[in-house]
C-alpha cells in the first residue's frame, strides 16, 4: 500500500514538474517574440507580412554562412542573392555630391536601458518617441546594434566596428539605416556606461529603468554617404536606405574587444554595386 502511495505521488510530482516546464517555455518563446520584434529578419517579416520563419538559421561562417544564405529558408531568404544587397565598399572618388539632400535632423530623445542578445548581434531596444528625418522623411528609432568588424568598407578599408541605427518610417515600414564607424582610440564614455551589462549568451537580456541618450554616442557632424541597399542579415530584405556617416567614433580597445569578445565575427562580406550610385550631402 505505501509503495503504491509512494508511486502515486511520484507521478503526481512528475507530471506537475512537467506542466511547469511547459508552462515556462511558452513564456520564454512570448518573452523572445516580444524582445525580438525588432529585430531585422522580424522587421522584414513584418514588411512583406510574412510569418517568423523560426525554423531558419544563419551563421557567418560554415554551412550556414553568409555564401550560402539565400538557399537556407526556402523561398524566404531568396533575396540575399539580390542585386541591391548591403554591405557595400564605398569608393569615396565615385561618390556623387547632391545639394538638394538634407542633413539628417534628430529628434532623438532618451531611453531606458534594455539590451538583447539574439544570437547573432547585441541589440540595444529604444523607447518609443525617438524619430531621424532623413532626406525629408520621418523615421522612428526602433533599434541599434553592433558588428565586429564594420560591414560597410571605405575604399576598402574596414574599420573594427560599425554600428546601425535601425529606423523604420511609421507609413510604408520601410527601413533607414544610419551606420557609424568605430575606431580604435580613447575610451568611449557613453559605451562605457554598459560595458559590465553586455549580454554575454544568446537569449541574454539586461534590463534596467536608468536613461540614456543615444545622441551622446553620435559624432557631433552627421555628414553622411547614401544609397538604396538590404538588410544585412537574411532575410536581405532590399528594403533600406543607408546613411553611413563619415566621422567615426572612438573605442578603446579593450571595449571593442568586449564586444568581439561576444558577438565574434558578424560582419557579412561586401556585395556588388550592380550599377547603383552612392550619393553624399556634402
Ligand atoms: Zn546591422
Amino acid at each position: 500500500m505505501k509503495t503504491k502511495i509512494f508511486k502515486y505521488a511520484l507521478v503526481l510530482g512528475l507530471i506537475s514538474v512537467f506542466t511547469s516546464c511547459e508552462n515556462e517555455q511558452i513564456d520564454e518563446q512570448d518573452q523572445n517574440q516580444e524582445v525580438s520584434k525588432y529585430d531585422e529578419t522580424s522587421l522584414s517579416n513584418a514588411f512583406f507580412g510574412r510569418e517568423a520563419s523560426s525554423d531558419c538559421h544563419f551563421e557567418y561562417e560554415g554551412m550556414d554562412g553568409p555564401e550560402f544564405w539565400e538557399d537556407l529558408c526556402g523561398e524566404d531568404w531568396k533575396d540575399c542573392a539580390g542585386n541591391s544587397q548591403s554591405p557595400i565598399n564605398i569608393i569615396t572618388n565615385s561618390v556623387i555630391e547632391d545639394d538638394n539632400m538634407n542633413n539628417i535632423n534628430l529628434n532623438y530623445t532618451s531611453s531606458e536601458t534594455d539590451i538583447f542578445n539574439n544570437g547573432h548581434t547585441i541589440q540595444f531596444n529604444y523607447d518609443t518617441g525617438s524619430s531621424a528625418s532623413l532626406n525629408n522623411i520621418d523615421y522612428n528609432l526602433l533599434q541599434f546594434h553592433f558588428h565586429t568588424g564594420s560591414e560597410h568598407t571605405i575604399n576598402g578599408v574596414q574599420y573594427p566596428m560599425e554600428m546601425h541605427l535601425v529606423h523604420q518610417d511609421p507609413i510604408t515600414k520601410l527601413l533607414a539605416v544610419i551606420g557609424i564607424f568605430f575606431k580604435e582610440g580613447r575610451t568611449n564614455r557613453e559605451l562605457n556606461r554598459f560595458m559590465n551589462n553586455l549580454p554575454k549568451l544568446e537569449d541574454d537580456q539586461y534590463i534596467s529603468s536608468k536613461k540614456y541618450h543615444i545622441k551622446d554616442m553620435l559624432p557631433s557632424d552627421l555628414e553622411f554617404y547614401t544609397y538604396g541597399g538590404s538588410l544585412t542579415t537574411p532575410a536581405c530584405s532590399e528594403i533600406v536606405t543607408w546613411y553611413v556617416v563619415k566621422k567615426t567614433v572612438e573605442a578603446s580597445h579593450q571595449q571593442l574587444e568586449r564586444f568581439a569578445g561576444i558577438m565574434h565575427e558578424n560582419f557579412r562580406p561586401i556585395q556588388a554595386l550592380n550599377g547603383r550610385v552612392v550619393s553624399t550631402n556634402d
